[in-house]
């Protein structure tokens, strides 16, 4: 957790994002060192865990990193969090929580209540437009013969 921390600290005063780091350990060993670049990128994405994936899978040459394990100085975000899931890490190991990181005006509350169905409607429309149009692409992908599932 110190080198995640050392990576949210190393961001924070180059001022390439907020106070957030992040590490990919496997087998003991670190594969990949992140910290959040929001500001330094202009990319909303950019969060530290996000980044680490990323980097780790280029590094281990693989989409599936459920060999792995994550340290993040706090606690994902719903949009790392889904990363983390599509990574298929299985464990993760945080710092601070979501309350610590809302106390100082990085406030997720409002994806999580989104994602309860508790949000107010007016902060994202959705909507389902096209269906058929678009149904056509996953009826080719199933079709597809080639294809390579993750
Ligand atoms: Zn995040």
């Amino acid at each position: 957790m110190q080198i995640a921390i050392d990576e949210a600290r190393e961001g924070m005063e180059h001022n390439h994002g907020g106070p957030f780091g992040a590490i990919i350990v496997k087998d003991g060993k670190i594969i990949s060192r992140a910290h959040n670049r929001v500001l330094v990128t202009n990319d909303p994405t950019a969060h530290a865990e996000v980044l680490a994936i990323r980097q780790a899978s280029e590094v281990l040459d693989k989409f599936d990193l459920s060999d792995c394990e994550i340290y993040t100085s706090s606690q994902p975000c719903p949009m790392c969090l889904a990363a983390i899931y599509w990574a298929r890490i299985t464990k993760v190991y945080f710092g601070t929580n979501k309350e610590d990181v809302a106390a100082i005006g990085f406030d997720d509350s409002l994806f999580y209540k989104f994602i309860r169905g508790d949000a107010d409607k007016s902060t994202l429309e959705i909507i389902n437009i096209d269906r058929k149009e678009c149904l056509e692409l996953l009826k080719e992908w199933d079709e597809k013969t080639d294809k390579e599932m993750y």
